[in-house]
């Protein structure tokens, strides 16, 4: 077994403090663009629901003017056939007119029923158009808002990301070369965590007791000793 002054393993212990550290502001700085992505991906949802109901509006609004070209178009109609009236000889031909005058009237009625229940629609989509909109201007502000948030919030965390990094550099120099070997290695399948505390015979790291014997040699002996499990380098507070 390797020797190990009691400052080396303070020294890893540090080091993985500050590996902690940066592997938590890492994932916070890569998960805001998810974020920010997020917010933005709501507001547009917000503007198709509106674009939707505006499209319904500017239909029914289309509707509207067809039913009034109809009406006039037999207002006309009807005119026309009133002058006709003027020039009719014969009873026959003056009823055959007058039929189709009423006819054209009671059309024309109907289309004035649905011209109101038309303007209603109107007016209810209108309405809830504009309802949406201002819904739209509070949501948009309380995002931008947030998202603004999120961009402070990435800044401070490069800013603290950079000053950790630093610390970790510094602390590196300070350790032996094969030792940092051994704690990258253990780090790549341990997930993160290559250097843990054995309490009470008990590994923090997996939480598998290790041998007594184990356990009383780290109090005894500088040596760099290794859970039997999850193959962590182990230390104790003496
Ligand atoms: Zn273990």
């Amino acid at each position: 077994m390797k020797k190990i002054t009691r400052d080396q393993i303070e020294l890893l212990i540090e080091l993985q403090e500050q590996e902690v550290a940066v592997a938590k502001i890492q994932s916070e700085i890569d998960g805001l663009p998810v974020k920010i992505e997020q917010i933005l991906s709501g507001l547009k949802e917000f503007e198709e629901k509106i674009l939707i109901k505006k499209e319904s509006l500017s239909e029914l609004k289309k509707l509207y003017r067809s039913y009034d070209a109809e009406i006039q178009t037999n207002q006309e109609r009807v005119k026309k056939r009133e002058e006709q009236l003027r020039l009719v000889t014969t009873n026959k031909e003056y009823q055959a007119i007058l039929k189709e005058i009423d006819e054209i009237k009671k059309t024309s009625s109907r289309i004035e029923d649905e011209t109101i229940e038309c303007l209603d629609k109107i007016d209810s989509a209108e309405n809830d158009v504009e309802e949406k909109e201002a819904e739209y201007l509070t949501e948009a502000a309380a995002m931008n808002q947030q998202k603004s948030v999120f961009e402070a919030d990435a800044d401070s965390g490069r800013r603290s990301l950079d000053k950790l990094l630093a610390q970790r550099d510094k602390i590196l120099t300070k350790i032996e070369p094969e030792l940092i070997k051994q704690y990258e290695l253990v780090n790549s399948f341990a997930r993160g965590i290559a250097i843990v505390q054995v309490k009470d015979c008990i590994c923090m790291g997996c939480n598998m007791n290790i041998p007594p014997q184990m356990y009383n040699e780290l109090h005894r002996e500088n040596e760099l000793k290794t859970c039997p499990h999850c193959h962590r380098m182990l230390y104790v507070i003496q």
